[in-house]
């Protein structure tokens, strides 16, 4: 962990299906000191997924009552009727542990927290080299109908318009590389 830690957070944000799930777990197996920061969603729970590990599993009536007790630092309905929110007892939590926040959020929620954060935090945006390599890529992962597939590429389109906001793009030609210059810009930021 760098001196420089305490209160910092690492934000990394992508069109669905480009990678940034590998990465985020790539560099919370690197030593870095950094958590995890898990949110809260109303959408179904996939098979491979635990409550309270990948997020906290709630019902629509359960987030909104959380909305009105301001525990988020942001929410967004990312998909039609789908939820999904930053808590800020999460942040809290990682921060009096003295480690490192790092949020998987959407574009628009990357960027809000950006905002929220500024200097302390690291904003990174995962480009893949394609829209075709996206839509190969969620068609392999084998999770999508027909149609959230559509929806999920119909959003990818004007997230990638908004890459240019953030502090670092990283674009995801190769997966390892990609791991390996993320792991470098999130060091030096946190040893900063
Ligand atoms: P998925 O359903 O594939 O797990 O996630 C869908 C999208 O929601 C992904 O882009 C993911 O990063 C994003 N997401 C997950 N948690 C949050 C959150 O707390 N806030 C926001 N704004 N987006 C989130």
């Amino acid at each position: 962990m760098g001196t420089g830690t305490p209160g910092k957070c690492i934000i990394v944000s992508a069109p669905s299906g480009a990678g940034k799930t590998t990465i985020v777990r790539y560099l919370l197996g690197c030593g870095l000191g950094l958590d995890f920061s898990i949110s809260a969603t109303n959408r179904p729970k996939r098979d491979h997924e635990q409550d309270g590990r990948d997020y906290f599993f709630i019902t629509t009536a359960e987030f909104r009552q959380r909305i009105g007790a301001g525990a988020f630092v942001e929410w967004e309905e990312v998909y039609p009727g789908r939820y999904y929110g930053t808590l800020r007892a999460e942040i809290e939590r990682i921060w009096a542990n003295g480690r490192a926040p790092i949020f998987d959020v959407d574009v628009v929620g990357g960027l809000r927290l950006k905002e929220i954060f500024g200097e302390q935090a690291l904003s990174i945006f995962v480009s893949p080299p394609t829209i075709e390599a996206l839509e190969e890529r969620l068609l392999l992962r084998g999770t999508e109908t027909a149609e959230t597939l559509r929806t999920r590429m119909d959003k990818a389109g004007q997230e990638l318009a908004y890459s240019t906001r953030y502090d670092r793009i990283l674009l995801n030609d190769d997966m390892q590389r990609a791991c390996e210059e993320a792991h470098e810009v999130v060091n030096a930021f946190l040893s900063a």
